[in-house]
């Protein structure tokens, strides 16, 4: 309802009350005198006849008294009169019927109920009544003329509603035309920015408010242009700090990237300890400072939104893999487990900026690894179909690290922020990784969130939609199974468990190459001498002759031929100094158990184009191989210390079981897991034996096979109390290994009736992409 609607409203409903409320009490008011006046009048004309009528009525005069009675007849609104004494009439006139019938005398007119108002006044003599004159008046006049008036009252107040209302339209216009104006003036202001002026002043209260609009409105289009002036030269600013750091991170990182291939020439001259040191702490500061530089130019880049992202086709499964494959080296020295599972349907071919995306992961993982000193860093990555083209990728890096308090997690992705600002913090960083990685998200259509709990670990999620892709990208896996097949490659592996035996062969099927196994070291040293394998994967445990020893008499054998088959170790080991010691045996290279399919491909692959490309090099150079290692590195760590055991409660890891399908098939698994059992019952009795007989070399031996095992096919509580178990041998605490038997015994019986009640559920094959 308008203001212009209430106001008639209001203004007509006040006036309807108050009008009412005088006719009621108008009416009232001349109803009464009336009827006072009527009364009055008919006392005095009674008693004025009354007195007239006394001499005649005493000497019975009756012509005088009909001529009076006449007289008074003709006397306004008198329905008749008569006189009587003693109960005889002496004269009357009148209406005849009104004559007749028994006359009561009226005291108001309210007890008048036949239209004539009834008055007797008595005729005294000598102070006593002698007759009686009765006399009666029409009311129905008064009652007219009341009727005439009430008509009239409402007229008029009608009249004056209709009037007031009309005046009140006029006057609820008037205020509300300059109410409108200001109301339209405002909304020009907001769409179109300050500066419009209304320019029509009053001289009232609403005139004033006008001019106090236009007042504002001025004042907020200057500030407007003050303002506007004031970030024009902020953007100003902005750009050539953007473009001085630009082109200074520029000017830094060429001399720096001299700087560092100087020091990587230095540490290959003669150096002393000494020297070596300072000059490895030097090449630690420079990547350290260039990576500084890299974040600093990336964030310049978006801070002028100048970063435009790549759209090419690229394997985002082997992105991911290839990004967690290379913190394991640093997983493993800081005995860390670093896990990454990546679901079926994750697909392999997608559209974007693989070297962001990888910029991101590395970032989020490195800092897990940073900010972790136990336990373990796992990496999940999962997909969900957005429509035909689109698809969108949850990733998510947990870690069992220090934790965010609450008050910094605000504040995390800001840039320049470290929870640690203190000058006395542990870790090194400038505080804009996560800015950088919150911005490339976003520019990926996507965000990353953060949960944390000091002391308990941090949970970073990203969100990215990527585009699917149909064009061919040659998946790594394919290329290779080409490779392996062109080059007829003849593979032996030398692995006493036929659980392990069973995996390798089938994930060679899945290549396209048939291989020869080894039961044991004696074997693999005999088949290597009577057939030319390329490449021998060498178990390291294991009985009659271990890997190591295997290893050396190939060695031996080969001397002087101008061919040596490429040796990798398969080894559940990864103790600081273990690496050492397999390259120092003779062998070219190791992988970590379990074994993935990625990396046996890598790992061959690397050796058939070394083989190729660069046959002058020397492949035992411990060295280089070492470079080798660490830019092909293995997946999941084994875990070495004491505490973490608690960290994986779980009886069966249906991550390694899913990894375990990938790499070779959901039909070989049961089979697969009843190898297992059969081989780890007689195993955990040869271990009970070997406690009970104190036998700590059969124990060592017996308790790694079991820990390897048992975590290849996800026993991850089994495997690692084998580990410890086997750990305590190593350091010659042989004596608290054995005092294991029961916790072993239990965990064993509770972990092998956990994945037969597994495999009772079946396996699925992951979805394809
Ligand atoms: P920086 O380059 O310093 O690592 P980031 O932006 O990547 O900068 O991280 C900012 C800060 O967030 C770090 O200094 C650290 O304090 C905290 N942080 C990041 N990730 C973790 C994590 N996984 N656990 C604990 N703290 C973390």
């Amino acid at each position: 309802m308008t203001l212009r609607t209430k106001t008639i409203l209001g203004i007509a409903f006040i006036e309807i009350v108050v009008l009412a409320v005088l006719v009621v009490s108008a009416m009232d008011f001349m109803s009464t005198s009336n009827e006072k006046q009527l009364i009055q009048r008919a006392n005095s004309s009674a008693t004025m006849f009354a007195h007239a009528a006394k001499d005649a009525v005493i000497s019975t005069d009756l012509a005088t008294l009909d001529d009076l009675v006449n007289e008074f007849m003709t006397l306004e609104d008198v329905a008749y009169v008569r006189i009587l004494r003693d109960g005889n009439e002496l004269a009357c006139a009148g209406d005849k019927a009104l004559l007749e019938r028994a006359m009561q005398n009226d005291e108001s007119l309210g007890s008048v109920d036949d239209g004539i108002f009834d008055s007797r006044t008595p005729i005294e003599v000598g102070g006593k009544p002698y007759a009686y004159v009765d006399i009666g008046f029409e009311t129905a006049p008064i009652k007219m003329m009341l009727q005439d008036a009430k008509k009239a009252i409402v007229g008029i107040a009608s009249l004056e509603v209709v009037l007031v209302a009309f005046f009140s339209f006029v006057l609820g216009t008037y205020l509300t035309r300059g109410l409108s104006r200001l109301t339209s003036a405002v909304h020009r202001v907001r769409e179109r920015g300050p500066g419009y002026q209304i320019q029509h002043h009053s001289k009232d209260e609403l005139g004033e408010a006008t001019r106090a609009f236009d007042d504002m409105s001025a004042k907020l289009e200057q500030n407007y242009q003050d303002l506007m002036s004031a970030r024009e030269g902020a953007e100003q600013a902005c750009n050539s700090k953007s473009r001085f750091l630009a082109s200074m991170s520029h000017e830094i990182r060429t001399p720096m990237n001299g700087v560092l291939g100087i020091l990587n020439i230095l540490e290959e001259t003669n150096l002393s300890k000494e020297q070596q040191k300072l000059v490895t702490t030097a090449t630690e500061s420079g990547h350290f400072l260039l990576s500084v530089i890299n974040d600093i130019l990336d964030f310049t880049r978006m801070e002028s939104n100048t970063l435009i992202l790549e759209h090419k086709t690229f394997d985002f499964r082997h992105c991911v893999e290839s990004v967690a494959d290379s913190f394991t080296p640093t997983a493993e020295s800081q005995n860390l487990i670093l896990h990454c599972y990546i679901e079926g349907d994750v697909p392999s071919k997608v559209c974007g900026d693989e070297n962001r995306i990888k910029q991101i992961l590395l970032n989020i993982i490195g800092n897990a690894m940073k900010f972790t000193h136990e336990g373990s860093i796992t990496v999940k990555v999962s997909a969900e179909r957005k429509d035909e083209n689109k698809v969108q990728i949850h990733c998510q890096v947990q870690d069992t690290g220090i934790g965010i308090n609450d008050q910094a997690l605000r504040y995390l992705f800001d840039e320049f922020t470290m929870v640690d600002q203190t000058y006395s913090r542990t870790k090194e960083g400038s505080g804009l990784g996560l800015a950088i990685c919150r911005r490339l998200c976003n520019l990926m259509d996507g965000e990353v969130t953060v949960e944390s709990q000091p002391d308990v670990g941090s949970t970073f999620t990203f969100d990215i939609t990527l585009e699917m892709s149909d064009e061919l990208i040659s998946s790594p896996i394919a290329v290779h199974r080409q490779d392996l097949i062109n080059h007829n490659v003849r593979v032996l592996v030398a692995e006493d468990n036929r659980a392990n035996q069973l995996v390798i062969r089938e994930m060679f099927k899945r290549l396209g190459v048939d291989i020869d196994i080894a039961e044991n070291g004696l074997e693999a040293v005999e088949m290597s001498t009577q057939y030319q394998y390329d490449i021998i994967f060498m178990d390291i445990s294991m009985p009659q002759m271990d890997g190591m020893q295997a290893c050396q008499k190939i060695r031996q054998f080969e001397q002087g031929q101008s061919n040596q088959t490429t040796i990798i170790a398969l080894t559940a080991h990864s103790l600081a100094g273990d690496k050492e010691k397999f390259l120092e045996s003779g062998m070219d290279d190791y992988l970590s158990k379990p074994i993935r399919l990625s990396q046996l491909v890598e790992k061959i692959n690397l050796f058939l184009t070394e083989e190729q490309n660069t046959a002058s090099v020397q492949k035992s150079d411990p060295l280089r191989l070492k470079e080798q290692h660490d830019a092909h590195i293995t997946k999941v760590t084994p875990q070495h210390n004491e505490n973490k055991e608690t960290l994986d409660l779980e009886l069966v890891d249906e991550i390694i079981i899913k990894q375990v399908i990938e790499d070779t098939s959901a039909e070989v698994l049961p089979i697969l897991i009843d190898h297992y059992i059969e081989e780890s019952e007689t195993r955990l009795t040869k271990i009970y034996q070997a406690m009970a007989a104190a036998d700590k070399d059969v124990l060592e031996f017996e308790s790694h096979t079991l820990g390897s095992s048992a975590l290849a096919l996800g026993n991850r509580t089994l495997s690692n109390l084998a580990r410890k178990i086997e750990h305590l041998c190593l350091d010659g605490q042989h004596e608290r290994a054995f005092t294991y038997k029961g916790e072993l015994e239990q965990i064993a019986v509770a972990s092998i009736e956990a994945i037969k009640e597994r495999k009772q559920q079946g396996f699925n094959e992951p979805t394809a992409n």
